[in-house]
C-alpha cells in the first residue's frame, strides 16, 4: 500500500537461536550461552500479498547465517576469520554487541542482493543472551544501520 493516504512503515521480525561458547575478561573460563538473534526488516505492505514479505521465506533465508555460529567456540568460528578489524575485535570479544555487528554485516548485503526481498530494508538486529536452557535473557544489544 502506498504512503499516499497515511505515511507508515511496517516492521516484521523473525528470530533464530544458536548455542555457542566464549570467554571474556570478566568471566575468563570458556563457557556456553544460548543466543537469540532477532532480525527486523521494514518497508511498505505489498498490495497483492498484504505483507511486507513472506515471513517464513525471510526466516529460512536468514537461518543459515545463524547456524554458522551454532556449536562454535566463538573465538575460533571460521566465519569470523577474516582480516577485517571488526572481525578481529569480535573474535577477541564475542559479545552481544559485536555479534549484532557481525550479523548486520553478514545479512544486509545478502538481503539487498536477493530480488525476493526487493523494497525491504534491514532496520534492526537484536541479540539476547541466555544461560544454557535459561528461560529469560539477562542481557541484549541492538544494532541499526546508520
Ligand atoms: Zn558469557
Amino acid at each position: 500500500m502506498s504512503q499516499e493516504d497515511f505515511p507508515y512503515e511496517v516492521e516484521v521480525t523473525v528470530s533464530h537461536q544458536f548455542r555457542a561458547s566464549h570467554a571474556l575478561p570478566m568471566r575468563p573460563e570458556l563457557h556456553t550461552h544460548d543466543w537469540q538473534v532477532e532480525f527486523t526488516v521494514a518497508g511498505l505492505i505489498h498490495p497483492e500479498t498484504g505483507m511486507l514479505c513472506d515471513m517464513l521465506e525471510l526466516s529460512d533465508f536468514l537461518k543459515p547465517f545463524v547456524q554458522e555460529l551454532d556449536g562454535m567456540n566463538l573465538h575460533e568460528a571460521p566465519v569470523l576469520k577474516s582480516t577485517s578489524e571488526m572481525d578481529a575485535v569480535t573474535r577477541k570479544y564475542p559479545t552481544c554487541d559485536t555479534l549484532a555487528y557481525h550479523f548486520l554485516k553478514r545479512t544486509q548485503p545478502a538481503l539487498k542482493a536477493n530480488p525476493r526481498f526487493a523494497g525491504i530494508r534491514l532496520s534492526c538486529i537484536a541479540i539476547r543472551i541466555f544461560e544454557p536452557d535459561g528461560k529469560e535473557p539477562w542481557g541484549s544489544a541492538r544494532i541499526r544501520p546508520t
